[in-house]
């Protein structure tokens, strides 16, 4: 099992594929922490998961991770599509051949997906090579400092396996809440 004591340790581990195959083993569990948490706190749990992830995010050193940008597809608003051209020097249709993909399910008119996994925009350092002006779908990943983390669980819960902060937030607000876990 990989635990964290977030009280105690400076940095949290960053083992991606001991992450994935817990993930694997956790999935009824982590369908059973959503029930738990909604019948015995609802909403109010906001709170607590985002003091949490805080702790998490300033313990995990994403410069060596990237595990987001290498294998998530985040999406483009229309209006960020121009600056990120342009920090690359090149035209925004361009751009849009080159990177993106377009999204089916966009909830905005004009979104579209970043096209490879890995991101084409990372660089060989885990790097974004357009940080500045990064999509706001990279730049608030993985999300939890957001409201209504039980109404958005099932979406957070797939980022268990790929994503060290959620992976670790979620496991510290099962110990924090007294959700009783499997030991695998
Ligand atoms: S645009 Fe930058 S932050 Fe977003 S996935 Fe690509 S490399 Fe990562
Ligand atoms: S946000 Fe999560 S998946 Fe992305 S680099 Fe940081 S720890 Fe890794």
């Amino acid at each position: 099992m990989i635990s964290a004591d977030l009280n105690n340790e400076a940095t949290l581990p960053i083992d991606l594929e001991a992450i994935k195959q817990k993930s694997l083993l956790d999935k009824e569990e982590n369908k059973a922490f959503h029930q738990f948490l909604k019948a015995k706190y609802g909403g109010h749990i906001d709170n607590d998961i985002i003091n949490i992830a805080q702790s998490v995010s300033s313990k995990v050193n994403c410069l060596h991770c990237g595990n987001c940008c290498k294998s998530l597809q985040p999406s483009v608003l229309a209006e960020e599509q121009e600056p990120i051209a342009k920090a690359l020097s090149i035209p925004t249709e361009a751009f849009c051949d080159k990177y993106l993909e377009p999204y089916e399910d966009a909830f905005f008119e004009g979104s579209m997906l970043m096209k490879a996994e890995p991101c084409g925009l990372l660089d060989t350092n885990l790097k974004c090579k357009v940080y500045s002006v990064r999509p706001r779908d990279c730049s608030s990943f993985p999300h939890l400092h957001k409201r209504d983390f039980v109404a958005r669980y099932a979406n957070l819960i797939e980022y268990y396996g790929v994503c060290p902060i959620v992976y670790h937030s979620i496991v510290a607000l099962k110990n924090l809440t007294g959700f009783p876990q499997e030991t695998h």
